[in-house]
């Protein structure tokens, strides 16, 4: 499984590696994080980095097991 992740981390950034993670469930269909692409956890904590008011702008999804990065909200999109 680690080979697999790490297959997908350096496929990430190109169009094909999107289709991947959305075809493995580590994404949905807005792009949302469903899935640790580092270790497979399902449990994420937001973190607010930027606000408008009371509303967030932009946003981050950290991992709650590895701590790492699994997406970022930004103005009503997910950011790939
Ligand atoms: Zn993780």
């Amino acid at each position: 499984m680690y080979t697999l992740f790490n297959l997908l981390l350096s496929i990430i950034s190109s169009e094909n590696g999107i289709r991947l993670l959305f075809k493995y469930g580590f994404i949905g269909k807005e792009g949302e994080p469903l899935k640790c692409q580092h270790c497979g956890h399902t449990k994420f904590k937001t973190i607010v980095v930027d606000r408008i008011g009371y509303t967030v702008s932009e946003s981050k999804e950290m991992c709650r097991r590895c701590d790492k990065m699994v997406g970022y909200w930004s103005y009503g999109n997910w950011e790939l």
